[in-house]
C-alpha cells in the first residue's frame, strides 16, 4: 500500500507507471527521467568537447610562434616575424566571439627564390599549431573544364590531411607553392583565352576570399557519383609562395622612377640583388601578372633572404630535425656512433654552393657521402663512423653528383 504512493520526484509518474524508481534520500527517480538525463547529459559534454576542440588551435603568442619557427628554420628572421603576426591575427580572428568589428583575414605572400624555406615555414606553423596543411602546386591547377586540377582540389587535400574532418580542415593551412606560375603572360588582359594564369587565379579568388564549395573527398572527376563534402572557406589560412623570377626588374625600375625628382635616390644608395626584394610592394605583383584581386587577398607580403655559406652550415646542424641529426639518429639505431669533422662540413656547403644546389642539394650531396658507409657499417664490426674531409671528398669524387661540375 505504501508503495503506491511512491512517485518519481522529477516528472511525478506513479511508481506503477514506471519499469524502475530508484530512492534517493529524499527523492526518487524513474527509468524514464534516468534516460532523459543521461541524454542532456551527453548533449552538454559533447558540446564542452567541441569548445575544447577549437581551443586545440593553440593559440601562441606572436614571440612564442617566432621561438618555435627558429628551432626549424634557419634564418629569414622578417618573414619569421612576418608571419607570426599573421598567424597570431588568424587565429585571434578564428576563436573571436561574435563581434561588429569583423577581423579580415590575413592570406599570406612569401616572395623568394627556391628552397630557401619558404614551405619548411608552412609546415613548420601547421605543426606547431595542430592543424591540417594542404602543400599544393599552383602549376597544375587549371579552370574548371580544362585538364588538369581544379582548383577545388585543393580543398580535397585538405580534408584528406583532415582525415576526412571536416570542421578540422575549415581551420586548416594552404600553402600554394609557385604561385607566381600563374601571372598572366603579359601586362594586357588578353581577350584570347588565358587557361594556365588568369582563368586560374579568377578561380582562387573565390577560396581565398571564403567561400562555401562543394568538395569531392576522393577528388576529381574519376568519381561522379561521390557525395560532396562542404566546405567553408572564411578560416583557412593562405600561403602562397613564388620565386617571381624577374620581379627585381619591376622593383628597380619603379625604384628608379620614384627617385626621379627626389632625393631618394642618394648617392650610394644601391639596390642590389637580394636587397631588392625586400622593397617589394603589391604594385610590383601586379606588374608581374597577379590581377589585383588576388593581391588583395593576400595582404600579408614578405621576402624571403637568399642563403649564404654561413645559413647553409647551420641548415646542416641547428634546425632541430637538421639533416646531420637525422643521419646520426639513423646511425644510431644500429648503435654505430656518427660524426663528421667541420672541414667535412665545410667541403659540403662549399660544394653546394658551388653546384648552385642550395638548401635542397644539402641533402643529396650528404647522401652521396654516406650511400656507402650505410651500406656497409650495418651488421659489421665497425661501431664508429667519423667523416673526416677527405673522406668526404673521395665519396663526392665517386658519386654522379660530381658530373654536376661539368654543368655549371
Ligand atoms: P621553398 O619552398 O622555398 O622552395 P623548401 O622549404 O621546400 O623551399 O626548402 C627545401 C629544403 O631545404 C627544406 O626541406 C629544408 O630542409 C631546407 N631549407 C631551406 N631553407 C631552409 C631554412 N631557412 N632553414 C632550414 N632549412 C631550410
Amino acid at each position: 500500500m505504501e508503495n503506491k504512493e511512491l512517485s518519481c520526484s522529477f516528472c511525478g509518474k506513479k511508481k506503477d507507471d514506471t519499469n524502475l524508481l530508484i530512492a534517493g534520500l529524499d527523492a526518487h527517480i524513474c527509468d524514464r527521467c534516468i534516460e532523459q538525463a543521461n541524454g542532456i547529459i551527453h548533449e552538454e559534454t559533447s558540446h564542452n568537447v567541441a569548445e575544447v576542440n577549437r581551443e586545440d588551435v593553440s593559440l601562441r603568442k606572436p614571440k612564442q610562434i617566432k621561438a618555435f619557427l627558429d628551432d626549424y628554420v634557419i634564418g629569414q628572421d622578417y618573414t619569421k616575424r612576418v608571419l607570426s603576426v599573421a598567424v597570431y591575427n588568424h587565429y585571434k580572428r578564428l576563436l573571436q566571439p561574435k563581434s561588429d568589428v569583423e577581423i579580415q583575414k590575413s592570406n599570406v605572400l612569401m616572395v623568394g627564390e627556391t628552397g630557401t624555406g619558404k614551405t619548411l615555414m608552412a609546415k613548420t606553423i601547421a605543426k606547431m599549431l595542430n592543424v591540417p596543411l594542404a602543400i599544393v602546386d599552383a602549376t597544375v591547377l587549371t579552370e574548371a573544364g580544362y585538364v588538369g586540377e581544379d582548383v577545388e582540389s585543393i580543398l580535397t587535400r585538405l580534408l584528406q590531411a583532415a582525415d576526412y574532418d571536416q570542421s578540422k580542415a575549415e581551420k586548416g593551412i594552404v600553402f600554394i607553392d609557385e604561385i607566381d606560375k600563374i601571372a598572366r603572360k603579359s601586362d594586357n588582359p588578353s581577350i584570347t583565352r588565358d587557361v594556365s594564369g588568369e582563368g586560374v587565379q579568377q578561380a582562387l579568388l573565390k577560396l581565398l576570399e571564403g567561400t562555401v564549395v562543394n568538395v569531392p573527398p576522393k577528388g576529381g572527376r574519376k568519381h561522379p557519383d561521390q557525395k560532396f563534402i562542404e566546405i567553408n572557406t572564411e578560416h583557412i589560412l593562405f600561403v602562397a609562395g613564388g620565386a617571381f623570377d624577374g620581379i627585381q626588374k619591376h622593383i628597380s625600375k619603379r625604384l628608379n622612377m620614384q627617385s626621379v625628382g627626389y632625393s631618394a635616390a642618394k648617392k650610394g644608395d644601391h639596390y642590389g640583388g637580394n636587397t631588392l626584394l625586400s622593397y617589394i610592394v603589391p604594385s610590383d605583383l601586379k606588374s608581374f601578372g597577379l590581377i589585383p584581386e588576388i593581391i588583395g587577398r593576400l595582404p600579408v607580403i614578405t621576402h624571403m633572404e637568399s642563403l649564404d655559406a654561413q645559413a647553409l652550415r647551420a641548415i646542416l646542424t641547428k634546425p632541430k630535425n637538421a639533416i646531420i641529426k637525422q643521419y646520426k639518429a639513423l646511425f644510431d639505431l644500429d648503435e654505430i656512433s656518427f660524426s663528421i669533422s667541420d672541414g667535412a662540413l665545410d667541403f659540403i656547403v662549399n660544394k653546394a654552393v658551388e653546384y648552385k644546389l642550395g638548401a635542397r642539394g644539402l641533402r643529396s650531396l650528404c647522401e652521396a657521402v654516406l650511400t656507402d658507409a650505410m651500406f656497409e657499417l650495418p651488421g659489421s664490426e665497425e661501431k664508429e663512423l667519423r667523416i673526416s674531409k677527405s673522406y668526404a671528398v673521395e665519396k663526392l669524387n665517386k658519386s654522379k653528383l660530381q658530373a654536376l661540375k661539368a654543368v655549371s
